[in-house]
């Protein structure tokens, strides 16, 4: 440009004197001169003047030159930016995609613009890890075969002034010492290098652009400001897709919540639904040990129920106390409790006194389970790290501990009912349908592991005339003891049921008729010898028996249960008071 400038100077210079000779012939300028001196100088200015023109033509030329090459370049770039537009909507159709997909492809389409725009030989992405120690290699856009690095520890290098002072910077190649670079090939012996921030919320860089051009002058301050343009979208979509993950993940978490609720099948086991629970908190959530415990109010107690994790200190079936300890501070009040350390923190106790200095663990989060304002127990997250969970956790964990507690209390609820239709009132054994179901059981159980069993009908001789004499009281009175009296004659695993008004079934399990008639015979004897004394009313009663055999004597519960009737009808007929074996359908 500084030539150019001449150029046009001494131009002008010319036209003034042409203008001077030609226009003023006797001017001052040149006094009493010679014509020959007017001529030389007429002579003069007229060749200056042809070269002047002759200069601007060529001027002329070139600069419509300059401009077609400049319309030319403008006109690639903007036909590179509407790929990268097509790429960009794209982009758009992709956001059904997962966040890493969707984050991946802008990523590189942004890459591959920068790359275009500074007419860039090779570029890459670096995110710095969560230490600050090394840049990770993201993506990248080379046009020699030399790939980028995938690590470097960026401390005392080149890269180290541009990340702590997060600000861009060029850097002439021919300066730089390469062992300064850790591993970074510049490819080329001069030119530039490019290094950009990717600068995140508070201003700290998380990333690193580099570019890379043979060109020596390549780039100045302006193209660093332009490229720290760039650097800003490469954040926006960082802060995106930190977005979409933690709201996806959220989103998850809910979802996971709301299946709890929704999908637990109504008779769950309560095992299975705390490892459900469970299930849901390990994707959520980082711990060390996970305790569930239920309270009790009668004795003011909490009992663990579950525990996934480190188990060593306390388990599942340990009671403790409710009270002076982590776990009253843990149920109390908002229902939620959040220790960053349990050295710097008062929680007295965690399960048993003492054992918070000599447990592994330094914090926790935990969350009480209600069934509204009712106390049902708790879930504790703990930690071996300090400072584990943060109060965004403590929010989620609240609304984990409400979820839980209430599908906890419908599972309480459909137990107690369960076994609310399951029993009988009178006399707090099996009812018929619980037995009918139980037979079933059995007779599954006894066909998977090819064993037997004896079935027992019991009905009341005479009945009647006890409700008919004493009354009907009398006759309920007589009906508990009875179930009783027949529970206490048999062992633990036989089953006991009032199957009708005043009959009775036993399921003797691994007895085959000859065993089971020796328990036939306790119940009988021990009815026979029962004194049922109510206010003023002392009485005996007796009992009909009547037994049938799995397998042997039928192979279904019904069968089972008519031979049965059958045999106790004969007894019946034999005068009551005694057991019959059922002999076949031709007794
Ligand atoms: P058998 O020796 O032939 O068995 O004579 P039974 O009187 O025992 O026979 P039946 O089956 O005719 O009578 C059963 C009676 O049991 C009829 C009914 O009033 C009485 N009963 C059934 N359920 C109850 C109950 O829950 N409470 C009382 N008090 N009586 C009941
Ligand atoms: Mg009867
Ligand atoms: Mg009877």
């Amino acid at each position: 440009m500084s030539n150019l400038r001449v150029y046009w100077m001494f131009g002008i210079v010319m036209i003034i004197l042409v203008l001077v000779t030609f226009l003023y012939p006797g001017s001052a300028i040149f006094g009493g001169a010679s014509s020959s001196f007017y001529l030389f100088m007429k002579l003069f200015a007229a060749l200056g003047s042809g070269a002047f023109i002759v200069f601007l033509v060529i001027e002329l030329a070139n600069l419509t030159k300059r401009g077609r090459e400049l319309e030319l370049k403008n006109k690639e770039l903007l036909k590179r930016l509407k790929e990268e537009t097509v790429g960009a909507k794209h982009i758009s159709l992709m956001v059904k995609r997962s966040p890493d997909e969707v984050y991946s492809h802008t990523s590189r389409t942004l890459l591959r613009l920068v790359k275009n725009f500074f007419f860039a030989r090779d570029v890459a992405f670096y995110l710095i890890d969560s230490e600050r120690k090394l840049l990770l290699l993201e993506f990248f856009e080379v046009d020699t075969n030399v790939n980028p690095p995938e690590k470097i520890k960026y401390e005392g290098t080149l890269f180290n002034s541009v990340v702590t002072e997060a600000s861009g910077k060029v850097f002439p190649i021919n300066d730089i010492d390469e062992e300064e670079l850790n591993g970074f090939n510049l490819r080329y012996k001069s030119g530039c290098l490019m290094l950009v921030p990717v600068k995140f919320d508070e201003g700290q860089a998380v990333g690193l652009l580099v570019l890379l051009s043979p060109e020596e002058g390549a780039w100045g301050d302006s193209d660093v400001q332009i490229a720290e343009k760039f650097s800003e979208l490469f954040s926006t979509i960082i802060w995106q897709i930190d977005a979409i993950d933690k709201l996806s993940s959220v989103i998850n978490f809910y979802q996971e919540l709301n299946k709890l609720q929704a999908d637990t099948p109504i008779g769950i086991e309560e095992l299975e639904f705390f490892k459900k629970a469970s299930g849901i908190i390990s994707r959520f959530f980082d711990f060390d040990k996970m305790t569930v415990a239920i309270y009790n109010d009668e004795k003011n107690e909490m009992q663990i129920r579950f525990v996934e994790g480190i188990e060593s200190d306390a388990t599942v079936g340990d009671r403790f106390e409710l009270e002076g300890g982590l776990w009253e501070k843990l149920t109390a009040g908002g229902g939620t409790l959040l220790i960053e350390d349990y050295d710097s923190s008062d929680i007295g106790y965690r399960f048993q006194p003492d054992d918070v200095g000599i447990s592994p663990f330094r914090s926790c989060l935990g969350a009480a389970l209600r069934a509204g304002r009712k106390l049902l127990g708790g879930i504790l997250l703990e930690s071996t790290r300090k400072g584990r969970y943060s109060e965004s956790d403590r929010f989620a964990f609240e609304i984990f501990g409400r979820c839980v507690g209430s599908a906890y209390n419908r599972l309480l609820a459909y137990n107690d009912l369960k076994s609310l239709s399951m029993i009988d009132g009178l006399t707090s054994i099996y009812n018929r349908r619980a037995f009918e179901e139980r037979l079933s059981e059995e007779i599954n159980r006894a066909k998977r592991y090819g064993s037997i069993f004896t079935l027992l009908v019991i009905d009341i001789d005479k009945f009647k005339r006890i409700n008919d004499t004493y009354g009907h009281l009398m006759g309920d009175f007589v009906l508990k003891k009875l179930a009783m009296i027949i529970k206490g004659s048999v062992r633990n695993i036989d089953t006991v049921a009032r199957y009708g008004g005043e009959e009775f079934a036993v399921v003797l399990v691994n007895a085959n008729k000859e065993n089971a008639l020796i328990s036939a015979e306790r119940i009988r004897s021990n009815v026979e010898e029962f004194l049922f004394e109510k206010g003023n009313v002392r009485l005996h009663i007796r009992v009909s028996i009547g037994l049938s055999e799995f397998p042997a004597d039928a192979e279904s519960g019904r069968a089972l249960i008519q031979n049965a009737d059958m045999a106790m009808y004969e007894s019946k007929r034999r005068g009551g008071n005694v057991i019959t074996v059922f002999q076949g359908n031709n007794q």
